[in-house]
């Protein structure tokens, strides 16, 4: 029989696919291979569940974690799902503190698993009171508390390191030319980055990023794609990682969301879209310099379902002035 032991030990081990239609502007041209590196199928639904085991695990060690205690963390989500998962196997209490751009939805999945949310206004600085980060800094001082902080934790780009890296390499076969990713505490670009450039040098590292956020020369301009780009520069991020930051805008983001659903079947969430537009876009220039020989593989962090009611939804993206994604309509049984 083969069966897991803990569902924990289903996180990791995803596959790639290779995308095809979405890149359908490469067609007729023999263009690199695009792989997509599936990180909704944690057990979880995102690539965080990589860096909660191991930010766990350390923090049972060094005794920072007691029986018992509670885990506190300023999360957009899926962090804090990896997190619940760990805590709840092994009997500790999670709090986490969401900035109110994030879905509903999302917020919701953390209460399913049993964890307290608190709501902060994203409109503060972050050395506002009411800032995510501080609200949870006093909640972590409460006595038996533990606050991971994925943006300092080293445990954080270790697990991608340990992990996410040695995984492409071998699925790869060591043919990967150019890794792209979205960064939020950076931890998945710098592990990674880290691991495939001590492979082989010649790896290109390309970030993707919202356009306003600082990795793409900004200022922390608010955008709406959830869980990439930042206002700080993050303890995690390591700024020697990056050979290149390609900049994004939430249109496009979105709008590449959309295509994935519609034409790879592919539902993911705004920072895999704005991961996979980097990617293409990337395509078609190593295509235009006869580089059919390269192998980019993206990291897709998380599902769309947490976002049905945001980029899947016509109406949420005509109040922001994108453009419609002409969604089917929905008709009732009378008019069929
Ligand atoms: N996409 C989503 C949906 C995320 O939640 C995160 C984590 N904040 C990222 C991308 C970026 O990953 P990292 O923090 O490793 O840079």
């Amino acid at each position: 029989m083969q069966y897991a032991n803990s569902l924990l030990d289903l996180i990791g081990n995803t596959p790639l696919l290779r995308l095809s239609t979405s890149l359908d502007d490469l067609a007729g041209v023999e263009g690199p291979l695009v792989l997509a590196k599936i990180e909704y199928l944690n057990p979880g639904g995102s690539v965080k569940d990589r860096i909660a085991t191991r930010m766990i695990d350390a923090a049972e060690a060094s005794g920072a974690l007691q029986p018992g205690g509670t885990i506190v963390e300023p999360t957009s989500g899926n962090t804090g799902v990896g997190l619940a998962m760990v805590a709840q196997a092994r009997g500790y209490k999670t709090i986490f503190v969401c900035p109110d751009k994030v879905s509903e939805d999302k917020r919701n999945v953390l209460k399913a698993y049993g964890a307290e949310v608190v709501v902060c206004p994203t409109a503060v600085e972050p050395e506002h009171p009411d800032s995510y980060y501080n609200v949870s800094d006093r909640l972590a001082a409460q006595p038996g508390a533990w606050k991971p902080d994925q943006y300092s934790n080293p445990n954080n780009p270790r697990s991608h390191y340990e992990t996410t890296g040695p995984e492409i390499w071998a699925q790869t076969e060591g043919r990967i030319t150019h890794f792209v990713t979205g960064m939020g505490t950076g931890g998945t670009i710098s592990g990674v980055g880290r691991y495939l450039k001590e492979q082989n040098p010649e790896i290109q590292v390309v970030g993707a990023d919202p356009s306003g956020s600082v990795y793409s020369g900004g200022t922390g301009r608010p955008y709406l794609v959830e869980g990439v780009g930042e206002d700080f520069w993050p303890e995690t991020y390591d700024r020697g990682v990056a050979d290149r930051v390609i900049e994004i805008s939430d249109a496009d983001s979105f709008a590449f969301t959309r295509r994935l659903a519609r034409e790879e079947a592919l539902l993911v969430g705004g920072s895999s879209g704005m991961a996979a537009y980097a990617a293409k876009q990337l395509a078609t220039e190593l295509a235009a310099e006869g580089r059919t020989d390269a192998v980019i593989v993206v990291l897709l962090p998380d599902s769309g379902r947490g976002y049905l009611g945001k980029i899947f939804n016509d109406s949420w993206l005509a109040q922001y002035g994108f453009p419609s994604g002409h969604a089917p309509a929905t008709r009732t049984v009378g008019q069929v």
